[in-house]
């Protein structure tokens, strides 16, 4: 079983996030809006705001409260999609998961987000993030080679063109730039692994 602690992983996602919110608005600034990083902040803290109910709950419901809350405060395109990520999670999870449903309910997720953003892999979003980052779940991977594969996989948008989200309509001159949803995949997996794989 992974006895997973949810009041400590919104905490360490809520803390990843407003640690990196200058740089998500950067990048976002580079090719989009400049509006992922607050987003993505007053998402998180809403959640934090709700900790001791949520940490309450169930698994199942917890996840399920955390993606009712960011589909309710992140806003943006990726409001609905993580909010869908942490929704389809808490539908397909057990109350007591090991990895095997993790890895399942993880790769569900990853497949609602896509079926949500009409989008697929390669296209210079989340997803260039959340895909790889399922296979390398799905492949046994340690939590640190699994920060290495997010982190490389959000490294590797930047000469994506972008097909999806607001930096599509650039075309080419989306090139050359990180996606900002990729990055903020990237620093969430990795304070999610960082509290999974401290155990
Ligand atoms: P907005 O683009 O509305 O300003 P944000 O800036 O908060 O919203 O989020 C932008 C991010 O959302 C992009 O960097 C990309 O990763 C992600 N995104 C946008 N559209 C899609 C989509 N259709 N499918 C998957 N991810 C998407
Ligand atoms: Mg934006």
């Amino acid at each position: 079983m992974v006895a997973i602690d949810i009041g400590k992983l919104v905490s360490a996602v809520a803390d990843t996030i407003a640690a990196h919110a200058d740089e998500l608005t950067a990048l976002d600034q580079a090719i989009g809006d400049g509006d992922h990083g607050l987003n993505m902040k007053r998402g998180f803290e809403a959640v934090r705001g709700e900790l001791a109910a949520i940490s309450a709950k169930p698994l199942p419901d917890a996840l399920k409260a955390v993606g009712t809350k960011l589909v309710m405060t992140v806003g943006g395109a990726s409001g609905p999609l993580f909010g869908t990520f942490f929704l389809t999670l808490g539908k397909e999870l057990p109350v007591d998961p090991d990895r095997a449903a993790l890895v399942a309910a993880f790769g569900k997720a990853v497949d609602a987000v896509a079926a949500r953003g009409k989008s697929q892999a390669g296209q210079k979003t989340m997803l260039d993030v959340l895909y790889p980052v399922a296979a390398a779940l799905a492949s046994d991977k340690s939590a640190d080679a699994i920060v290495g594969v997010a982190d490389d996989a959000a490294a590797a948008t930047k000469p994506m063109k972008a097909i999806r989200g607001r930096a599509s309509f650039l075309g080419d001159r989306s090139i050359g730039h990180v996606d900002a949803g990729a990055r903020s995949s990237a620093v969430i997996v990795c304070a999610i692994a960082d509290v999974l794989g401290a155990r």
